[in-house]
């Protein structure tokens, strides 16, 4: 990484892209957050600092994409979720692990692990398996 101090959302791309999540966590109060933030949420605080994660967490929320913008078309159809990870922050990734043409056998609350998706686009994808 070039400049591990700058809490931009290019630098937490990169990241992604190098499969080494990073989120932010505040040097005050621990709270972690992803992406990026200049600010604390939790306390107001703008000491903030790059934290690994363990990458585990639940399901809170998802969805089935099949009509999927222009750059994601030949991706479709994918999950997008909403995960909680144990650090407390909630990112959205996609999901990798389930079958889209079942998600009624996807249940929320299930626990995950984080882990990386590489799109036909040429991107790499923040993705959530399931644990
Ligand atoms: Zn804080």
């Amino acid at each position: 990484m070039n400049d591990e101090s700058k809490p931009t959302v290019e630098a937490y791309k990169q990241y992604i892209e190098s499969e080494d999540f990073h989120a932010y966590k505040c040097v005050d109060c621990g709270a972690v957050i992803a992406p990026p933030s200049g600010t604390c949420y939790a306390c107001g605080s703008n000491k903030m600092e790059w934290t690994t994660v363990k990458g585990t967490g639940k399901l809170v929320a998802f969805t089935v994409i099949h009509i999927a913008p222009e750059a994601f078309k030949a991706e479709a159809p994918y999950y997008v979720g909403i995960i909680e990870l144990d650090e407390g922050t909630r990112i959205t990734g996609r999901l990798k692990g389930f079958d889209t043409n079942h998600p009624e056998e996807v249940s929320l609350g299930s626990r995950v692990v984080l882990d990386y998706e590489h799109g036909e686009s040429g991107n790499t994808y923040l993705a959530f398996r399931p644990e």
